[in-house]
């Protein structure tokens, strides 16, 4: 099997099985993001304890890499320290726009393949930039 078809496999099983969909509630906050280009939306919903991911989820509809992205994304966070959530947002980040992946991230490995096509980009990054903007505004209350 080549590296693609298996980066092709994980997108699929988070797609076809997606993880932590649903809404947390309680919920700290709720936002909700849409790439128009390719017709994504994701909802991202969290809860925070003393400084901790406590719960993520979330729901939406779109294209596999748009929630298969999403799905990944609340695998990993979940249970991280919110510094450390920031962190892997921007090095997911800067995985989507050209940069080696670091070490330890999993199954996002799995979204390298889409850096080849720009226009999935934004798909790709849809739930975490939603998670981004959902932890500056609980930074800012
Ligand atoms: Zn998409």
């Amino acid at each position: 099997m080549s590296l693609d078809d298996l980066y092709r496999e994980v997108i699929l099983d988070h797609y076809s099985h997606p993880r932590n969909k649903g809404t947390v509630d309680p919920a700290d906050i709720v936002r909700e993001g849409a790439n128009p280009l390719c017709g994504d939306e994701i909802r991202v919903s969290l809860r925070l304890r003393d400084g901790l991911v406590e719960d993520v989820r979330f729901d939406g509809k779109g294209c596999s890499i748009s929630q298969a992205s999403a799905s990944m994304m609340t695998e990993l966070i979940k249970g991280k320290r919110v510094e450390e959530a920031e962190r892997l947002i921007g090095a997911l980040k800067a995985m989507m726009h050209g940069e080696d992946l670091i070490e330890g991230l999993g199954d996002l490995e799995a979204l390298q393949g889409v850096r080849k096509f720009p226009v999935r980009v934004k798909c790709a990054t849809l739930g975490w930039i939603t998670l981004e903007q959902a932890l500056a505004e609980l930074a800012s209350r």
